[in-house]
């Protein structure tokens, strides 16, 4: 018998609905292993015991009142979860990993916690993160860095490190995260976990600690594809709130065909993402995952896609100016403790960004990193005529080991190559783990065309649904 915090999220939602066990009752669950296991595995930057325990209570009476059918109005009704410290939180500190929001508390929500705390569930804290979302592996958190909890010598990958470590480690149900060019893929893939990069606009960014505007996209960190694909029903839509979100509707995001195979299914093999340098365990895995998709019935087609290589440079310049950008706001005098508490790789950025756009330089560097992304953009167009969807490998390597980023100055820009094409193309992508590597897990991540996050979802949840790599934990 499996502990209640060990459930997916749709097995939760079922148990509670039935009510087999209480909120309380998988409220404690995840307390008790945030409690038996944070100390070690540094997922949380704020914990909140006792509101949590209050707020499943509370769920626990809407339930018994009103019965399952309350689950209609608020799908996550009594559901504990963990939210990146980059969302806006009412009354709640909200750091975004960073030494100038150490004590900032915002005095209102942001699109998405108010939007799931709407549906009902039960926040139980706020992630570590790499300060403002910038690396790869939450080292840069001006806190402290997140350990993998499939070997604590190793990072989990970043910037919403602790939001997968939490899933990772049961702590929780799910987790929210957020993906400028890789947050949610590169740490959800690292610690063995699924992560679902919506398209930009999908969800809204109001009340986000901004990084770069015009990629930054919301999004869940879960156990399941379908547990991923339920959270997106709940996060996705227009918000009058963030202008750059989506008018596009939707009806679903849970898979509703149950078919088993792919038949008919076209998965494109872009050769220049299996070119680039990947570690021998991790290409074996994506050999064997692609197979699998095979024996699945889908279609393989392998296409030329351009060198991820060239997106670095286009999402560092992108990313870098509209860092410089959107931090010119925390000057110590509206909100937030002055300048200087930025931490090293804030400053970095901020002033790489300053120079991309200032003026003499603007047309070298910002102008064209935009053109040369239209054309990134263009080539999955053409790509996407001929296939549903795109597989590659989620990331270059397994999660390295603590430290061993300070060698590499731009250690964020270049270990999320594979990610930044499709971030600054605004396309969704989902990480499934596919196998394990040094003992630690491996993932391959399926790209869409933009707005079609339903084929994606509809995919990988099949290829997880045929292996067993998702139910495979670390060993605490
Ligand atoms: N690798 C990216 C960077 O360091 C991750 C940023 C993100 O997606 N928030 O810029």
């Amino acid at each position: 018998m499996r502990n209640l915090n060990e459930l997916t999220l749709l097995e939760a939602i079922d148990g509670l609905k039935k009510r087999e066990f209480t909120s309380v009752e998988l409220t404690n669950a995840c307390l008790r292993q945030i409690k038996n296991q944070d100390s070690q595995i540094k997922a949380l930057i704020t914990t909140l015991e006792e509101k949590a325990l209050e707020d499943a209570e509370q769920a626990d009476r809407a339930i018994k009142s009103e019965g399952a059918v309350v689950f209609e109005k608020k799908p996550l009704l009594g559901i504990p979860y963990v939210c990146k410290d980059n969302f806006s939180t009412k009354g709640i500190r909200t750091t975004a990993g960073s030494k100038v929001l150490e004590n900032y508390i915002p005095p209102f929500e942001s699109t998405v916690t108010g939007k799931i705390k709407e549906a009902g569930a039960i926040l139980l804290g706020k992630t570590n993160m790499d300060a403002f979302a910038h690396g790869s592996s939450t080292e840069n958190s001006d806190f402290f860095t997140t350990r993998n909890p499939w070997d604590v010598k190793r990072v989990p990958g970043g910037s919403s490190g602790g939001s997968a470590a939490a899933v990772s480690t049961n702590m929780c149900l799910f987790a929210i995260g957020s993906e400028t060019g890789g947050s949610i893929r590169g740490p959800a893939s690292w610690c063995g976990v699924t992560g679902l990069k919506p398209s930009y606009g999908r969800v809204s960014r109001y009340g986000v600690v901004a990084m770069a505007s015009s990629t930054d996209s919301p999004g869940p960190i879960s156990k399941t594809v379908e547990d991923s694909a339920y959270i997106l029903n709940v996060i996705a839509g227009k918000d009058s709130k963030d202008a750059t979100s989506s008018h596009e509707n939707f009806e679903n995001f849970l898979p509703t065909v149950n078919k088993k195979n792919l038949d008919g299914v076209k998965i494109g093999k872009p050769k220049s993402y299996f070119e680039i340098d990947i570690e021998p365990g991790v290409a074996e895995n994506l050999e064997r995952a692609i197979q699998k998709l095979k024996e699945m019935g889908a279609e393989i087609i392998e296409l030329d896609l351009i060198d991820p290589k060239y997106s670095i440079a286009v999402y560092t310049i992108l990313q870098r100016s509209e860092v410089s950008s959107n931090l010119a706001r925390f000057d110590g005098i509206r909100f937030g403790n002055d300048r200087t508490n930025f931490g090293f790789e804030a400053k970095k950025r901020i002033m790489l960004g300053t120079y991309t756009l200032s003026s003499g330089y603007y047309d070298a560097y910002y102008s064209k990193a935009q053109k040369v992304r239209t054309l990134i953009k263009n080539d999955f167009e053409k790509a996407f005529q001929n296939v549903d969807v795109l597989v590659a490998p989620s990331m270059p390597c397994i999660a390295p080991k603590i430290g061993e980023s300070d060698k590499f100055p731009m250690f964020g820009e270049l270990i999320d190559l594979l990610n930044e094409p499709s971030a600054v193309a605004g396309l969704p992508g989902i990480t499934v783990p596919c196998g394990i590597s040094e003992g630690m897990p491996v993932g391959a991540q399926f790209i869409g065309n933009f707005n079609c996050e339903d084929k994606i979802i509809y995919v990988s949840n099949l290829f997880q649904k045929e292996t067993d790599f998702h139910k495979i934990g670390p060993k605490l």
